[in-house]
């Protein structure tokens, strides 16, 4: 295992593999401005009372937790969010020929934004980009709904049942969508290379994921600024700012 910079010559190992499925997390957004909600400075972490408007039950059951989660969207649609280098060299990787699948934590849909192929992302966690209904499963896109809530409705309803919506990811208490995760269990151990980017690996289920990649003989590389479970039996462990080591790992 080798830890810290991104090696030159990189190993002929990652420069020949020929299918590599990418996992990332919230790491490789924070440079478009993106908050880890979870870190150190995260919003949740300054503000514990943030969580219950993620947390399904208090959605569920409380009109005004629905009230400020709504205006809550809404202020996280202002200001120009923009993928970064990390998400480019990404889609570099695809133009290669060599992207297996694209696995990500976030929800913010900037891989699909820089240029990824919709085929290729499995987002585990949902999209903030559309809306669903919990009781008939519709949905439609946050742009709509957000309109509505500033044309003034404070909670809007489903237009086809009138069901509660929520933003289509997955909040606390909810339960990940099978088919997606199915997927990416299926990339994660269809791989030469599986490379972790920006996630801490402690979470279900991208901690299983990189287990399943690793049992079916993948090498796995990861880069991260802190320490990951999974250090000890990645074949490449890289520190250096995602923006910075990415177009570096994926250059042949
Ligand atoms: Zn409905």
């Amino acid at each position: 295992m080798t830890t810290g910079t991104v090696p030159d010559p990189l190993p002929d190992w990652l420069t020949s593999a020929e299918r590599v499925t990418v996992l990332t997390g919230a790491g490789i957004s924070t440079d478009s401005g993106i908050p880890d909600y979870r870190g150190p400075n995260g919003v949740w972490t300054r503000d514990p009372d943030a969580e219950k408007l993620v947390t399904l039950s208090y959605y569920v059951a409380d009109p005004d937790i629905r009230r400020r989660a709504w205006l809550m969207r809404r202020d996280l649609q202002v200001g120009e969010v923009r993928p970064n280098a990390g998400h480019r060299a990404l889609v570099e990787l695809e133009r290669q020929g060599r992207l297996r699948g694209l696995l990500t934590q976030n929800i913010d849909g900037l891989h699909q934004a820089a240029g990824s192929s919709p085929a290729l992302v499995l987002e585990l966690h949902g999209t903030v980009h559309e809306v669903e209904c919990l009781s008939c499963r519709d949905r439609t896109t946050m742009a709509d709904a957000l309109a509505r809530v500033d044309a003034g409705e404070a909670d809007p309803a489903c237009r086809r049942c009138g069901g509660i919506l929520k933003s289509a990811t997955i909040s606390f208490g909810q339960v990940l969508d099978a088919e997606v995760i199915e997927a990416a269990a299926v990339a994660a151990t269809d791989c030469d290379v599986f490379l972790a980017v920006g996630t801490s690996l402690t979470v279900h289920p991208a901690a299983g994921l990189t287990d399943l990649a690793a049992g079916a003989g993948a090498r796995v590389v990861v880069v991260n600024a802190e320490p990951t479970p999974y250090d000890a039996l990645a074949d490449l462990v890289v520190r250096e700012p995602i923006g910075t080591a990415l177009p570096r790992l994926v250059a042949r």
